[in-house]
């Protein structure tokens, strides 16, 4: 095991396959990975680039870098002169990007201001500049957006001169789960690559493998996106925790989702409403196993006020304000909600809040 090959991410499962494929076929100097979130975009971008930068002459890079050369020890140690990775400065940390690998852009981060959420002008000209000069090693350069969408305007206009007028041997991947946000003249001058979801035995596999036991259950609350799974698993929460969340909040009870993020509180509150009014007009869970659901006294009024709430505090709960009050007003709603007693004339109501919406 001394030999253990020098990637820049690991190759997961589930993306073997496409990202052998993308070194084969695609050429284009400009790609748009695009994928549900915690498919690992990013991670196939960085190999990708690592692919295209890999300088081995023993093995051909059709399959993957090879792990081995100069090239790719550079770029596993954040440090390849012709490589460069674009995240925002609030995801660096949990990307495993940290700040003192990137050296342009970081001019205010000496603690008075809030990490940005966006990748901003000057990062992005920063990655113009180094597309511009001539490549330090021999197979040009690799240049990685993660999350393109996170681009703001301004970067976003600015990214767009370098793709009308590709400027030498650089190479773009653009990674993004939301790609109907970026504007759609970059959309139309990068070749795009769609990734799927896992299928749920690979990425359940892969779960257990990190340490996951009853993977289904949260691979199924998490949408089938196994990178969120970890992320809850980060959390602490564990299977036998996501089956008792929803008594939980039609308990009113706050407790367990005290520590998380808002905006995935407020998205797992979601998943909760979303499947109670599934089983309220008779469909099946998506998120949250039948039996962990409150039993059949849930009416879909109170619901469908819930699911309002929520969306309107989800569009927020990137924003700095009180989360704690925020998440206590919501799970008190919830618990209203998931305890209302079912109206005998329960398809009645269903029809007359349908026909007023
Ligand atoms: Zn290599």
């Amino acid at each position: 095991m001394a030999d253990e090959p020098a990637l820049v991410a690991p190759v997961l499962p589930w993306l073997a396959a496409p990202l052998a494929r993308a070194l084969e076929t695609q050429t284009a100097h400009a790609l748009l990975l695009h994928a549900p979130g915690g498919v690992g975009q990013f991670e196939l971008g960085l190999l990708l680039a690592q692919g295209w930068l890999c300088e081995s002459t023993t093995t051909p890079v059709t399959k993957r870098p090879c792990g081995v050369c100069a090239s790719c020890r550079l770029v596993a140690a954040h440090s390849h002169p012709d490589m460069l990775v674009l995240v925002p400065e609030a995801l660096r940390e949990s990307l495993g990007w940290a700040a003192e690998d990137v050296e342009e852009g970081g001019a205010e981060r000496s603690g008075k201001k809030k990490p940005s959420k966006d990748i901003r002008v000057e990062e992005v000209r920063a990655a113009i500049a180094l597309a511009l000069t001539t490549a330090s090693r021999g197979r040009g350069k690799a240049i990685v957006i993660h999350p393109a969408e996170r681009m703001n305007p301004i970067a976003a206009n600015a990214f767009l001169k370098t793709l009308e007028e590709p400027a030498g041997s650089a190479r773009f991947v653009l990674c993004t789960s939301a790609p109907d946000a970026l504007l759609p003249t970059i959309r139309s001058r990068c070749q795009a690559i769609a990734l799927a979801l896992p299928p749920a035995e690979v990425a359940g596999a892969w779960l257990r493998q990190q340490g996951i036991a009853e993977p289904d259950v949260l691979l199924a609350g998490c949408g089938g996106q196994p990178q969120e799974v970890l992320a809850l698993a980060q959390l602490g929460v564990d299977a036998a925790a996501w089956r008792a969340l929803p008594g939980q909040v039609a308990a009113g009870d706050v407790s367990s989702l005290r520590g998380w993020p808002l905006p995935l509180a407020v998205e797992t509150l979601q998943k909760l409403c979303h499947d109670a009014a599934s089983v309220a007009v008779g469909a099946g869970p998506r998120y949250f196993g039948s039996a962990s659901l409150p039993r059949g006294v849930v009416g879909l009024g109170p619901l469908l006020r819930w699911a309002a709430e929520l969306r309107r505090v989800a569009e927020f709960a990137e924003h700095p304000w009180n989360a704690e009050l925020a998440l206590e007003s919501l799970v008190e709603q919830g618990r209203e909600a998931l305890q209302t007693p079912r109206s005998p004339r329960r398809r009645g109501e269903i029809d007359s809040l349908h026909s007023r919406r």
